[in-house]
C-alpha cells in the first residue's frame, strides 16, 4: 500500500492541522491524542513518510523508538505514573486508522482501567497534560 500524504499525522507535521506538541527532535515529534484512552495518552511519528513497522526502515523504527523509551519515562515522571503501555497498530486488519506509523504511549496507574477508544477527550484537559509533559522533557 501507498503512502497517503494527506493523512492526518501528516498534515500535523506539516502545521496544517493543529495539535498538542509536547516533543520534536530531528526525526520525530510527539503529540497528544485527541481521543485519550488514558490521562497523557501520546502519540510518537517520524518525520519521515512510512504507513507502519511493515514499510518503515531500521533508522525509521530505531529513531521512533527512541523516543517512546524518552517519553515511557517522561511520563512516568510528569504524571507519577505506575506503569505505560505501548501500543501499535498495522494496516486496517491490525486496527490502524491513521496510515501514518504511530506508536501510542498509555500512562497507567494501579486499579485504572482503559477508556473505550473512539472517544473525543476534554481539549481543556489535554492541553493541561500536555504543559505538564513539556515541562518533564
Ligand atoms: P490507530 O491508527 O488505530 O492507532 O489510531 C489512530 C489514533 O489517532 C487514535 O487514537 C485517534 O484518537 C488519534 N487521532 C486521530 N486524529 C487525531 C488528531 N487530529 N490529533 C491527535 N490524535 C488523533
Amino acid at each position: 500500500m501507498a503512502y497517503d500524504p494527506d493523512n492526518i499525522f501528516a498534515k500535523i507535521l506539516r502545521g496544517e492541522i493543529p495539535s498538542n506538541r509536547v516533543f520534536e527532535d530531528d526525526e520525530t515529534l510527539v503529540f497528544m491524542d485527541i481521543m485519550p484512552r488514558a490521562d497523557g495518552h501520546l502519540l510518537v511519528i517520524p518525520k519521515t513518510p512510512c504507513r507502519n513497522v511493515l514499510d518503515a526502515s531500521p533508522e525509521q523504527l530505531a529513531a521512533v523508538m527512541k523516543t517512546v523509551q524518552k517519553m515511557a519515562h517522561v511520563v512516568t515522571q510528569a504524571l507519577g505514573a505506575d506503569g505505560v503501555t505501548v501500543q501499535q497498530f498495522n494496516e486496517a486488519a491490525g486496527g490502524q486508522e491513521v496510515f501514518h506509523l504511530h506508536f501510542h504511549i498509555l500512562p497507567r496507574h494501579e486499579g485504572v482501567s482503559l477508556r473505550a477508544p473512539g472517544q473525543m477527550g476534554d481539549m481543556e484537559q489535554i492541553a493541561a497534560l500536555a504543559e505538564k509533559i513539556r515541562a518533564a522533557t
